[in-house]
């Protein structure tokens, strides 16, 4: 860090964001304008386009990940270590593809990064250190059914007694002919966009993901009909947990239901896919009641056979970065092994038996992700993380207790206990405008004041806010001052 321009990055990286949460309009044009048509013969200096990148194109940014107020999506912001490592990563510009233990630590480092994440979640490394480090949870679900494919087809070929099937390499439309089957189905309740596009990817398709839930429940599971599902004789299933919906953050299970699902996948040869993109992060928290329900959220999530999670959202390291673990290391090489390259397989002389990134992900060539997630968990440890989740999960329940009470806005999903509403509440809070007028437009209405972001969602086929809570910054006090008197605003206008 020793140039000036360095130093004034990394102030604003981690000082507080004094600016709007949204560019101006002026900052938009003007940087808009500032783009070239083509490519010049000629280069410009570097210090030019440095002047260029922050005079034109940085005023022209959002607070996304910067501002403790930004509630869109679900963002994360960026830890001073995280940052720090990131930008040794680009400084130094590893590849981590191939695990080659006298050429580099590159690949130490991830699977320890991963080690660390386990013992993060309370998940046992014995069962679970295994896995990789993605774009995000769309790549991470994209492995996960990826390998729950691979592995109930296999699953099916047994049951027929047929020889083992390998989609990987023979292709869906081989297996699933040999096999007599007519396709593989997601079963879920209230899943991500992500997963059902991880499905139209993977040849399973976006129509073939279907919600199962409960006639008054949409995020929990209709064991009758999964397993009237599971059950079919013409179909495959991977049954998909979303261990935090974006919208409400509440989640599908609840331990013990979990284990019921899990039994049933057993008996009927199913993968268990869990999405905790940002709900795996309910692991933790620790035992006290306030917490209680939320904890159950992701109990027994050790039990399914692969985990989605994402680094640039709670962990708040930059983007882009996933993770994903899964209990069948072997399933992931069959589908992502990179075939027929020689060269690339690893020599693994010392130390522990660490599979080649390239063999068991997406990518042959990959970012070094992995480093900022090592250095914030060593930064932060369990507790800071902990600590950090408390604030998050404080200001939602503050957020939602002002709104409960609010003759303006409604609280939802709705309920006439506020107890039982806070109880529930992760780090999102939804709600909506009790004018139908006003509710039409109201994220624009509280983003136009630019000093807080929220996202636009649709709830019971009507519009709502959603305010998910993700970044490090989080103060309670001050950020609950900001928000209530934003919404108040908005009320009365
Ligand atoms: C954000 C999110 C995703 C998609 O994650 P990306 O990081 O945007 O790829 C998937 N599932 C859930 C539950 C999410 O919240």
């Amino acid at each position: 860090m020793e140039s000036q321009l360095q130093q004034d990055l990394w102030k604003v990286a981690q000082g507080p964001w004094e600016s709007g949460v949204l560019p101006s309009a002026e900052n938009l044009a003007r940087a808009r304008a500032s783009l070239p048509t083509a490519l010049q013969d000629t280069g410009s200096s570097l210090e030019s386009v440095q002047r260029h990148i922050l005079d034109d194109i940085v005023p022209a940014f959002n607070g996304g990940s910067i501002s403790a107020n930004y509630y869109g999506f679900v963002t994360g912001g960026t830890t001073p270590a995280a940052l720090f490592a990131d930008n040794v990563v680009s400084a130094y510009d590893q590849n981590v593809q191939v695990h080659l233990p006298n050429h580099s630590i590159v690949t130490d480092v991830e699977y320890n990064a991963l080690g660390l994440l386990l013992d993060l979640f309370r998940l046992d490394r014995s069962a679970w250190h295994n896995g990789t480090f993605t774009t995000g949870a769309t790549g991470s679900n994209i492995l996960g059914l990826a390998c729950g494919r691979e592995f109930v087809l296999q699953k099916a070929a047994q049951r027929k007694g047929i020889e083992t099937q390998s989609v990987g390499e023979y292709g869906l439309f081989e297996v699933l002919n040999a096999l007599g089957l007519s396709g593989v189905q997601v079963l879920s309740t209230l899943p991500h966009s992500s997963l059902v596009k991880a499905a139209g990817i993977l040849g399973i398709g976006r129509s073939n993901v279907h919600n199962i839930c409960q006639a008054g429940d949409p995020l929990r599971f209709d064991l009758e009909r999964l397993e009237k599902e599971l059950a079919r004789t013409d179909k495959v299933n991977i049954v998909a947990i979303s261990c935090g919906e974006v919208n409400t953050g509440r989640f599908a299970t609840s331990g013990e239901d979990l284990r019921q699902i899990r039994q049933l996948c057993d008996q009927y040869g199913a993968w268990m896919h869990a999405d905790g993109a940002f709900g795996i992060f309910g692991r933790v928290l620790d035992d006290r009641p306030e917490f209680a329900t939320v904890k159950k959220g992701s109990e027994g999530i050790d039990l399914v056979d692969s985990i989605t999670g994402d680094g640039h959202k709670l962990l708040n390291v930059p983007y882009d970065c996933g993770f994903f673990f899964s209990r069948h290391p072997e399933v992931a090489s069959q589908v992502f092994q990179n075939a027929n390259a020689a060269y690339l397989t690893a020599g693994s002389s010392n130390g522990p038996s660490i599979p080649s990134p390239l063999n068991i992900g997406l990518e042959n060539s990959r970012r070094f992700r992995a480093l900022p997630v090592y250095a914030s968990l060593l930064s932060y440890g369990k507790s800071g993380y902990q600590e950090m989740l408390e604030r998050q999960i404080g200001l939602a329940r503050k957020i939602y207790d002002w709104v409960f009470d609010h003759p303006s806005y409604t609280a939802l999903p709705k309920t006439s206990s506020k107890a039982e509403l806070l109880d529930q509440t992760f780090m999102s809070v939804l709600f909506r405008a009790n004018d139908e007028a006003l509710n039409r437009n109201l994220a624009q209405k509280i983003n136009d004041s630019s000093r807080m972001f929220v996202s636009g969602t649709s709830w019971d086929g009507a519009p709502a806010c959603r305010i998910a809570i993700s970044n490090w910054r989080v103060d309670v006090e001050r950020d609950f001052a900001l928000v209530s008197e934003v919404l108040a605003k908005v009320a009365q206008a």
